[in-house]
């Protein structure tokens, strides 16, 4: 299975980083081995200094598809949902200075948190509320309305670069609001009042 990852698909957040609104979809990919399962810890890791949250919801592929047509892209995922790209800020950040591959901020092990999933035809997908608290605070507040690039024409694009199957994940990028976490630290992430994820940091 394949891990995609939308960069810079709110305009809150593209601001919030200095960065230009994109064009085109801002692709890049984690491997199998960055999930991490709904409830457990992460392990905060020694390569980094500033370990950042990304609350993002997910698409679920359902079936193999390449070139997939706009009018057909709802078909290939029946589940939506709520997980983190979690992101070494530092390392990201020398990264984006030197022009570098960003792999090693951003695909490393347990990077990509995946929560629960729900029937894509229970929510309204032009308009799904979710968010995530630290330690029972709101950190970040979302609302699929304000994607810059929808599910439909994501998967319209990716396809037209990788074949999608079944099972592939989509993480369809953050909003405004990222920040670091800390050891002990306790994250929830949302879909509307339903909880989604627990995950500790230790
Ligand atoms: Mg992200």
């Amino acid at each position: 299975m394949k891990i995609f990852c939308i960069g810079r698909n709110y305009a809150d957040h593209a601001a919030e980083m200095n960065s230009k609104v994109p064009s085109k979809p801002m692709v890049f990919m984690k491997p199998a081995t960055a999930l991490l399962r709904e409830n457990k810890p992460l392990y905060y890791p020694a390569f980094t200094q500033n370990l950042h949250y990304e609350v993002e919801l997910i698409l679920k592929i359902c079936k193999n598809g390449r070139h997939i047509q706009p009018e057909f892209a709802s078909s290939y995922y029946k589940e939506i949902g709520l997980g983190i790209d979690f992101t070494a800020r530092d390392v990201q950040d020398k990264c984006k200075e030197k022009g570098h591959p960003w792999e090693i901020a951003k695909a490393f092990d347990h990077s990509a948190l995946l929560g629960k999933f729900v029937d894509k035809n229970t929510l309204d997908s032009k308009e799904i509320e979710f968010s995530l608290s630290q330690n029972d605070t709101i950190v970040q507040k979302g609302n699929s309305k304000d994607l810059i690039f929808d599910f439909d024409t994501l998967i319209m694009y990716i396809s037209t670069i990788f074949t999608l199957q079944i099972g592939d994940l989509i993480y369809t990028g953050t909003p405004a609001g990222v920040g670091p976490v800390a050891i002990g630290d306790e994250l929830k992430g949302y879909l509307g009042t339903e909880q989604m994820f627990n995950c500790q940091i230790r």
